[in-house]
């Protein structure tokens, strides 16, 4: 199903390579994630790549001491090579004016809790569930009137994001270049943002794998992340 010199292979992070957790630093890797990835990379000439809504920084915490190309913050950053600097674009102006609207709405002590990723703003209501609702409407008012941003939601959260990045973008951006350029893409996601790198994959004679369960444009479907890690398993050998 992956080619070793045909295809690339890109990989979303939370809910695909990781099971998800309250907090997002409280994540557990299943055994072997880090040696797994080592050898696709290998087989696949070092065309693996992670494209992930979290900071790069997180993701480097997580998986180190590997080092992939990735694409982190939805591809507000970019690092094309292992080892080299992370070149992030600036979040728009209106994002400042985003974070201050939420901090006078959501405080110390709140059930719902904001992660501040610099580039993008979330809003997390998976230890409060009732709170959905809220979380969506206090999204929506902090974007009130601002360009630049747009509000996507995802598992358990809300995201306030700037327009211009989406994982497509992302992949295409590190498809451009060594190892990638020249491969078709294949991508593993598990949210509604990755459906933007699914449809990416399928125009450039590649494909999406949706992970879990829900509406999807991605040609396969893979139960859930041990599943995920199953087929890596097998596809490494
Ligand atoms: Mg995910």
């Amino acid at each position: 199903m992956l080619d070793k010199s045909r295809h690339a292979l890109f990989l979303d992070f939370d809910g695909t390579l990781v099971g998800f957790a309250d907090d997002p630093d409280g994540i557990r890797l299943e055994p072997g994630t880090v040696e797994r990835l080592k050898a696709l990379e290998v087989r696949q000439d070092g065309a693996v790549a992670l494209v992930s809504g979290r900071a790069l920084s997180s993701i480097d915490r997580f998986l180190a001491p590997l080092a992939f190309p990735a694409a982190g913050v939805h591809g507000q950053e970019i690092r094309f090579h292992p080892g080299e600097g992370i070149e992030a674009a600036p979040p728009p102006e209106a994002m400042a004016v985003a974070r201050e609207r939420l901090s006078k709405e959501i405080g110390e002590g709140d059930r719902l809790k904001v992660e501040d990723k610099g580039a993008a703003l979330v809003i997390h209501y998976r230890t409060a569930p009732e709170a959905e609702t809220r979380a969506g409407e206090l999204g929506e008012a902090a974007i009130a009137g601002l360009g630049g941003l747009r509000l996507v939601k995802g598992h358990a959260i809300v995201e306030i994001r700037p327009d211009n990045v989406d994982k497509g973008k992302a992949i295409e951006r590190l498809m451009a270049r060594p190892p990638f350029a020249g491969r078709a893409p294949v991508f593993l996601g598990d949210d509604t943002t990755d459906e933007d790198g699914f449809r990416f994959a399928a125009g450039r004679g590649g494909f999406g794998v949706k992970v879990g369960s829900g509406e999807t444009e991605a040609a396969y479907r893979l139960a859930d992340v041990p599943a995920v890690h199953h087929w890596l398993e097998e596809v490494a050998k």
